[in-house]
């Protein structure tokens, strides 16, 4: 299970922080990936002591523009600065791409989910390294959008949509067997 992420605050609207670390030390027993949207300042004022006191990895999206595409959700934010994302990698996060300025991919022409996801990749790439994970902002994306983050050289695409139970993949038995035995030489 992929989990996201995104206001912690003890408060109605978020993730209550008790109630996340209770979340985190379940996640890493039953071996879930933890995420984070957005780059908000309280992914590295409460999650990441959290993280590091359970020695779990996570992977992080910021919005890599100081200037986000116009919400309710901003209204209030503090957003992490590049030295805060610097601070997640060197202690062991991956850093993912969420576009520049976080908006809703489907809407925008494939010239414009360009600029968003290449400004972006490439910051991320000049401060970080090269990121594989990319998490699309409200899950809004479509076919244009996929051939982009591949050609960008993204590994994965994260979204909140149910999987497409009709396209299912099956491991093949040379395939499984490599698994296997991985495991038994262990
Ligand atoms: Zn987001």
């Amino acid at each position: 299970m992929i989990i996201v992420y995104h206001r912690l605050k003890d408060a109605p609207c978020c993730c209550p922080i008790k109630r996340f670390e209770q979340e985190v030390k379940l996640a890493k027993k039953y071996g879930f990936k933890l995420t984070f949207d957005d780059g908000l300042k309280e992914h590295i004022t409460i999650a990441l002591p959290i993280l590091k006191k359970y020695k779990m990895k996570a992977i992080f999206f910021p919005i890599t523009s100081k200037k986000v595409f116009p919400g309710v959700r901003w209204i209030g934010q503090e957003f992490m600065t590049w030295d805060n994302i610097k601070e997640l990698h060197e202690n062991g996060m991956e850093i993912g791409c969420h576009t520049h300025t976080h908006p809703r991919l489907s809407r925008l022409s494939k010239t414009d989910q360009e600029i968003e996801i290449k400004t972006s990749t490439r910051i991320i790439t000049r401060k970080i390294e090269k990121p594989v994970w990319f998490s699309y902002p409200y899950s809004s994306f479509n076919n244009a959008t996929v051939s982009l983050i591949k050609k960008y050289g993204y590994l994965y695409g994260l979204t909140s949509e149910e999987p497409d139970y009709l396209r299912l993949k099956r491991t093949d038995t040379n395939e499984f067997n490599i698994w296997c035995k991985d495991k038994i030489e262990r």
